[in-house]
């Protein structure tokens, strides 16, 4: 048991990081979604053109950013002064969200097999056997795709998936997921007719192939919109068969968590499973200074570099002795880390 078992919690860092590495970000700025080039699924013309509520609010709201825009979605006096809908417009800004990371996850895909020389996909590598569980706020497959290249099985409680693996929780949902077909049977397309949302079914697993098309029900929570999911029979769950794993960690690593008020109950919950002596590590090149003194008093190791879990030299910071694959030795000034990581770093 001196192997060490890795709790990963993942972020919009992460993608962000991708981005940099593997300049999609030129193209494709995450922080404005509703200027990408998304054709609807069902029509020819541009995807917003088959949202009236959202591109109403996007028109009115044009000169602010786009996830100021998504929260007045979630504003129901806004959307009531507007005549738009209280219920349907969150439901649209959810469609656009799922289709719009759909194809953004698709151009990472492409991207992730010539880059696999991206710091997080070679620390991943290299801690594949350790990983014990991963949590995700991101909508997109870059952690499965990593996973998936690196043979690292996992599983996120979808009733057609084969169900071995680590804990995957994505609480805020995914574009692969998808409510079960015999829970709700239409024929989705756009404009929307039929207005589904907020139904607790179970969930399925979309192939990667199958992403671009109408949703019956969009698995998407709105960036600062509460976890409306957080009961649900897909998140509930496995979120309790995460911290049972983060429970038992030796180290917890939040990757480009930006700790916003909406995911601080799920956060803090989490952090409330680390055991005591395990080594927490905010891997952030900015870290939110409320989730450090949250932190404050525990063994924490901060990583903040641009390009990700690399030192000056571009070698892995491993959390593992490379030979015998075990745990570091800890540091004997008693804080916590590993001596390599704390007085043996300052040598
Ligand atoms: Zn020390």
């Amino acid at each position: 048991m001196n192997k060490p078992r890795i709790s990963i919690v993942v972020g919009n860092g992460l993608s962000m990081s991708f981005g940099h590495f593997s300049g999609l970000a030129h193209i494709w700025n995450s922080q404005e979604p509703l200027s990408w080039p998304i054709k609807c699924p069902s029509q020819i013309h541009n995807f917003l053109d088959s949202l009236h509520r959202l591109k109403a609010l996007h028109d009115k709201y044009i000169d602010e950013p786009d996830f100021d825009v998504f929260a007045k979605t979630l504003d129901r006096a806004i959307c009531r002064q507007l005549g738009l809908d209280p219920f349907i417009t969150p439901l649209e800004a959810r469609h656009f969200l799922t289709i719009a990371f759909s194809h953004y996850s698709n151009e990472q895909v492409k991207k992730l097999n010539i880059c696999k020389e991206w710091s997080w996909y070679r620390w991943f590598k290299l801690h594949k056997d350790n990983i014990t569980s991963a949590f995700s706020l991101n909508y997109d497959l870059l952690l499965e795709s990593t996973f998936d290249d690196i043979a690292l099985q996992y599983y996120s409680l979808q009733v057609n998936h084969h169900g071995y693996g680590i804990p995957l929780v994505k609480p805020h949902g995914s574009v692969d997921f998808e409510i079960h077909p015999s829970s709700i049977s239409y024929s989705p397309e756009y404009p929307l007719t039929n207005f589904v949302d907020l139904n607790n079914t179970p969930i399925i697993r979309l192939d990667s192939s199958q992403l671009i098309y109408p949703r019956s029900q969009p698995l998407c929570i709105i960036p600062n919109e509460s976890n409306k999911y957080s009961n649900y029979q897909w998140v509930a769950p496995a979120n309790q068969w995460f911290n049972e794993e983060v429970s038992k960690c030796t180290h917890c690593i939040f990757i480009g968590i930006s700790y916003f008020e909406c995911d601080r109950a799920e956060l803090d919950s989490i952090l409330n499973e680390v055991p005591d002596d395990a080594q927490i590590i905010i891997a952030n090149p900015s870290p939110p200074p409320e989730f450090m003194e949250k932190v404050k008093g525990r063994p924490v190791m901060v990583w903040n570099s641009y390009d990700g879990p690399i030192d000056s030299k571009g070698n892995v910071f491993g959390l593992k002795d490379i030979k015998t694959g075990n745990l570091l030795r800890n540091c004997f000034c008693r804080s916590g880390l590993s001596y390599q990581y704390c007085c043996g770093a300052k040598l």
